[in-house]
């Protein structure tokens, strides 16, 4: 049995999580977790499960008391994603959605604990502290996204060095048949509309901007250490194939499977043994898979995003923290679809790229990027 904390419960990874608790009692338990809101679905959460710790809002101490009166209650306010990071628990699993997910990434890396991370903005903003801090411990990274868990079954068995490229693949999105000169009119309702997979909303709104696949390039990138040039995303608007990897002899591994979350969270799950997954995957009756090259007229941001990751320096954590409030601007009917670029673009011409990357910095600068982000609306 192998006792679980899980930050960002009530999100759409999270729930998928408990589900897959639910499913395998007899293999995990679930004993703390972390919410923002959503406070019935957290008493739904504290009725099924003995949860001994929780990280919430202030606001929500005394009816999370009144319910369950023997729970540590921890403040998000006062750092309280940090005290379930340093829990003793098996399985430390991030999926919060944004960069408030660094911090507790690299607060379980410096106590030795591996990460099963969802949560790809902390790889996105703090990528180099992540590396930094993967050296001084003997903790891993393990991925919750179907690409990377692709790529990681993909390199089972083979060497870094003889991988000549990896391949992701990108759906595309909710809007990717929708005429070009329609996207100034698309409503939040149709970008949430995603084809394949059901997500948070953020996630949705990314995958239709194609920001998600920046951020799935530059989190193969620190997963793997494997370089920028050798990493290429295309359109597969099927979702069936997840990712390739070209070897240099040759070769070419793919990884295919349903378009099922709950396929990779348990296999981050599951260490030494395999547990058996019911799903129905019948490749007769799929009549092709087709493969493209993103078309960049289409997916703006995808080759800006790329161009950042590249530099290498701040202006990442810039494109995030801009990216974060854009999508929360538009969430909240404030900006139309298409002013998302218009804000990253405004936010990427204002900052500077140069400063030192240490956590403080990191986090000062992002905080920075989003006032300035959410004033140009005020
Ligand atoms: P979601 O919006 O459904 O859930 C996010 C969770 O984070 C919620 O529990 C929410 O309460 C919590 N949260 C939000 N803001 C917070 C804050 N400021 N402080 C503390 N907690 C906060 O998101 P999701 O779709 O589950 O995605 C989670 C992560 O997993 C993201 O990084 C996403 O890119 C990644 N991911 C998601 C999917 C998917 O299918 N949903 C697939 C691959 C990767
Ligand atoms: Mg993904």
């Amino acid at each position: 049995m192998k006792s679980v904390t899980l930050l960002g419960a009530t999100g759409s990874i999270g729930s998928q999580t408990i589900e897959l608790i639910e499913e395998y009692k007899h293999d995990f338990q679930l004993e703390a977790i972390s919410a923002y809101s959503r406070i019935d679905d957290v008493k739904d959460i504290l009725k099924s499960h003995n949860i001994h710790m929780i990280a919430m809002p202030s606001k929500y101490e005394e009816t999370i008391k009144a319910i369950a009166p023997h729970i540590s209650f921890h403040a998000l306010e006062d750092d309280g994603l940090l005290k379930l990071s340093e829990r003793e628990d098996d399985l430390f699993i991030n999926a919060l959605v944004g960069g408030v997910g660094l911090k507790p990434t690299l607060h379980a890396l410096n106590h030795d604990k591996d990460v099963l991370l969802a949560n790809k903005e902390s790889l996105v903003i703090g990528g180099p502290l992540i590396k930094d801090a993967l050296k001084n411990t003997t903790a891993k990274l393990i991925p919750i996204d179907s690409e990377h868990a692709a790529l990681k079954a993909c390199l089972k068995g083979h060497h870094l060095k003889d991988v000549e490229r990896m391949v992701i693949t990108a759906s595309g999105g909710s809007l990717r048949d929708v005429a070009l000169s329609e996207l100034k009119n698309v409503s939040k309702a149709d970008v949430l509309k995603h084809p394949n997979w059901s997500m948070g909303a953020k996630i949705t709104v990314d995958s239709a901007t194609m920001m998600n696949k920046v951020f799935e390039v530059i989190e193969a990138h620190y997963l793997f250490d494997v370089s920028y040039d050798k990493i290429e995303a295309i359109l597969h608007k099927e979702s069936i194939v997840h990712a390739m990897i070209q070897y240099t002899d040759g070769n070419v591994l793919s990884h295919m499977g349903p378009a099922d979350m709950k396929i990779p969270i348990l296999s981050a799950m599951q260490q030494e043994e395999i547990k058996r997954y019911h799903s129905v995957f019948d490749l007769t009756t799929l009549s092709s898979l087709h493969f493209e090259p993103l078309d960049q007229q289409r997916y703006p941001l995808f080759g800006l995003g790329l161009e950042v990751a590249r530099q290498n320096g701040m202006h990442v954590v810039t494109l995030n923290a801009a990216n974060e409030v854009a999508v929360d601007l538009f969430l909240k009917d404030i900006i139309p679809f298409i002013e998302i670029e218009t804000v990253i673009v405004k936010c990427l011409d204002a900052f500077d790229n140069h400063e030192p990357i240490t956590l403080q910095n990191v986090l000062d600068h992002d905080a920075r990027v989003r006032t300035f982000a959410y004033n140009l609306f005020n």
